[in-house]
């Protein structure tokens, strides 16, 4: 689609965009630190939910094929956690062209020192156990990630704390963009570039647990990293990896420790009864209640969580023409919104040589 408005569009509600790479199944880190927020926030705000497969090549590359299905395993965990495709666009980055535009001239506009300096991506880095060996595809992704958000002139991105770094990048970004092309003062407040600039600056939306843990005690629960829950997970595996997480207490009787202890951080965030999770840190504190009991409750209240996530689950791997469509839908929609913001950057930059049809 293309516009010949010179002005930025009225959007008739506020924008989401925030999404997920494909590099496996969702786990319960997911839900806690975005998930639960879009699910929340549908109605209210015109939502696109980006697929990143570009970006899982950075570490995949060879498997191609893999990160295609994973994609497609995505998609069925949205659906089963209650993302309502009617409301929001799914969609495949790969299949989004202006994403990959814009990022030519987001690369522009932010300094190599400072994409390379961004704590996440050294974390990863080292937690991915990547060393020197990274393809220059790798921290282009950070850059990728600016144009992903900076496509839809997203105003909320709801995100875990990890990924602030990357939305602090993008903030940057389309400050510089809208001061160097749009005329908005080099001290503008964030309503000003809203309303002279063609890009928003988008405000992170952190989630109700800004990092859930990793089973075996790591700071982060990640798809790469073998420690987590899974929200595709049977009843067993869950009662399985409760069993296994890791909280450094030696005894039943050993006065056991709240802080920074996994077990006790999935508790608050899936056992509905507060009351009861603060008599049980009590006598894990005084060393009266065992490991095992609180582990057992857990994986109640998880699977009692994760229950009617696999009803529906069941329903859409039942049904892969749905899926399909749900893709191809959303995937129309978000090239409608990321044409209409390219033309746009391209006027601001008098780049608008021709206009164009995308189909
Ligand atoms: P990978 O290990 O491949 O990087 P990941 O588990 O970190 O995968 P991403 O696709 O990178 O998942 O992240 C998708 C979204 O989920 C991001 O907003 C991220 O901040 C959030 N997220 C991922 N893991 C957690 C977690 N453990 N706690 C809170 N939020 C999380
Ligand atoms: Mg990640």
């Amino acid at each position: 689609m293309t516009s010949d408005s010179s002005t930025s569009l009225s959007q008739a509600r506020p924008r989401i965009l925030t999404g997920d790479t494909p590099t496996g199944r969702l786990h319960l880190g997911h839900w806690v630190g975005s998930l639960e927020n879009r699910v929340r926030l549908q109605d209210e705000y015109e939502s696109f939910f980006i697929i990143a497969n570009h970006h899982a090549l950075t570490t995949r590359v060879e498997k191609s094929r893999e990160i295609r299905e994973d994609t497609l395993g995505l998609v069925i965990d949205w659906l089963s956690v209650g993302i309502d495709p009617k409301k929001s666009a799914i969609f495949i980055q790969s299949e989004v062209p202006a994403i990959a535009e814009l990022s030519w001239y987001f690369a522009m506009l932010v300094p190599f020192n400072r994409v390379m300096r961004n704590p996440t991506l050294k974390t990863e880095i080292e937690s991915k156990g990547l060393g020197d060996h990274y393809s220059f595809g790798f921290p282009m992704y950070a850059v990728g990630q600016i144009a992903d958000i900076l496509a839809f002139r997203a105003d909320l991105v709801p995100v875990g704390e990890d990924q602030v770094p990357h939305l602090e990048l993008s903030r940057e970004a389309a400050r510089r963009f809208n001061q160097l092309f749009c005329g908005v003062d080099s001290h503008a407040d964030d309503a000003e570039h809203a309303a002279k600039g063609v890009f928003p600056i988008p405000e992170p939306k952190v989630g109700r647990i800004a990092r859930l843990m990793g089973i075996d005690g790591a700071p982060k629960m990640g798809k790469s990293l073998g420690n987590a829950i899974l929200l595709s997970d049977t009843a067993k595996q869950v009662q399985k990896k409760c069993n296994k997480i890791f909280t450094g207490r030696q005894s039943a009787t050993d006065p056991g420790k709240i802080e920074g202890n996994p077990l006790w951080q999935y508790h608050d965030a899936f056992n509905p009864n507060a009351d009861e999770v603060a008599d049980m840190k009590a006598q894990y504190q005084a060393g009266t209640i065992g490991d095992g009991d609180c582990k057992k409750r857990l994986a109640q209240c998880i699977n009692e969580f994760l229950e009617p996530v696999r009803e529906r689950r069941i329903a859409l791997e039942a049904d892969p023409d749905h899926v399909m469509d749900v893709l191809r839908d959303g995937t129309k929609r978000a090239n409608e919104a990321a044409e209409e913001t390219l033309w746009l950057a391209k006027q601001a930059m008098g780049y608008d040589f021709f206009p164009r049809e995308l189909r």
